[in-house]
């Protein structure tokens, strides 16, 4: 059966589920290529479902709801990894091209899974255990020392179902309430980064430099192309285990593995599969973006070049701070937003048309530039005066009026 085109332009229809921010740089992305994303949000007020034409509202949960959205769609991708592993099954055995598959995406739902399958691969990753009871912690902790980690298998994110406990007692508390649980051992890393690779269906893959992410309070806030200080070696070595994860797991579409960096070499903590965080430098700072490479991707067009445009790029998340309090009474987004282009002109803004509260995702910037430490001191300042108002004394704003 011929894959599904646009009646008026002749081109793919890519569905994505999930109506975020990554929905919306892909569509972003989707419109230099001729194409509209085509959505499936849960309300109008998501950043996707404010830019994309062809929106329809529902519950990814709703197996009705991802069969209308599928309808006539070439392929169905993500922008996160909360769809039912049974659903896409469904979809796919009705003829429906799912980008990645459920038997690949089930590796970065499934936190058990993967570490599994890593672990049948001789992939490197901390220690780890299935643990279901006080006395499975105990003995992994004997074997491995407290504190332990523990997670919940299955929709965690940004931190949340990640949990460091110390003792028998607060293990047992956390089994009773979320039941079986991934221990592991707690990592002494020096860093996190992240190695994203774009494969597609014939098998083409596409890597990006390697990236430090710098995560605070267990979100991350800033992403460092390339990783500061990384050895070709280290960085040959994390790009490498990123291919050969994509290809052993048939990935198709965007993968970015997750890494612990230790003093002994690189552990992996978990995969994603599309468009990611520690990816957003892509758009200004490589001649091409994740997002029109995760479109390549599902639709098994040629991928495009990886190559940097600058020495460094530096990419700071705006998250809700200061300004986004109710009570706020300095100069409201738009004139922050005035003020950053006016003394930033070099930084680029990417706003996601969120509604502002504290901690969220708000948006984020990007600075391109030779030194990594005034790129970084740009974007991180920039960065900072969206979300609080607040100017750093190295940017002092010389021109207000
Ligand atoms: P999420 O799915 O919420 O992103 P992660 O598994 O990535 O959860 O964990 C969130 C953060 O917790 C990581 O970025 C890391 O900083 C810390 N963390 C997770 N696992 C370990 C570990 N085994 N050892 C030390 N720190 C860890």
């Amino acid at each position: 059966m011929p894959a599904p085109l646009h009646p008026h332009t002749a081109l793919p229809v890519v569905a994505m589920i999930g109506g975020g921010q990554l929905a919306r740089m892909t569509h972003q992305a989707a419109v230099a290529l001729g194409q509209s994303l085509r959505v499936l949000a849960a309300g109008p007020d998501e950043s996707a479902a404010l830019v994309a034409a062809d929106v329809r509202f529902g519950d990814h949960r709703d197996l009705d709801a991802l069969r209308a959205v599928a309808g006539g769609a070439t392929v169905v991708t993500f922008d996160h990894e909360h769809v039912p592993t049974d659903h896409l099954e469904a979809l796919e055995a009705a003829g429906t091209r799912v980008a990645p598959s459920p038997g690949a995406l089930v590796h970065a739902q499934d936190k058990l899974v993967l570490r599994r399958a890593l672990g049948e691969a001789g992939e490197p990753q901390p220690a780890w255990a299935e643990v279901s009871s006080a006395a499975d912690v105990e003995v992994f902790a004997t074997a491995h020392r407290w504190p332990v980690v523990l997670k919940t298998p299955r929709g965690g994110y940004d931190g949340k179902g990640v949990f460091v406990v110390r003792d028998v007692v607060e293990a047992a508390s956390l089994l009773e309430r979320h039941g079986t649980l991934l221990a592991e051992q707690r990592v002494a890393m020096v860093r996190e980064l992240s190695a994203q690779v774009a494969r597609s269906p014939f098998g083409q893959v596409a890597v990006w430099p390697v990236v430090e992410t710098v995560q605070r309070d267990g979100v991350c806030a800033e992403v460092i192309a390339p990783a500061p200080g990384l050895s070709e070696e280290r960085a040959a070595a994390a790009q490498e285990l990123a291919v050969r994860i994509a290809d052993r797991l048939g990935v198709v579409g965007m993968l970015a593995v997750e890494l612990f960096e230790t003093p002994d070499g690189i552990l992996v903590n978990e995969l994603a599969m599309r468009p990611h965080n520690s990816g957003h430098w892509t758009i200004e700072g490589a001649r091409t973006s994740q997002f029109e490479q995760h479109l390549r991707a599902v639709l098994d067009y040629p991928l495009g070049s990886t190559a940097m445009t600058a020495p460094v790029a530096v990419m700071a998340n705006v998250l809700g701070g200061a300004a986004a309090a109710e009570d706020w009474s300095g100069p409201a987004l738009d004139e922050r937003i005035h003020h950053f282009m006016a003394h930033w002109p070099d930084v680029k803004l990417h706003w996601y048309g969120k509604t502002q509260r504290r901690g969220r995702k708000l948006g984020h910037v990007t600075a391109l530039g030779d030194d990594v430490a005034e790129v970084r001191a740009r974007a991180v300042a920039a960065a900072r005066y969206l979300a609080d108002g607040v100017v750093d004394p190295a940017f002092a704003f010389e021109h207000d009026h």
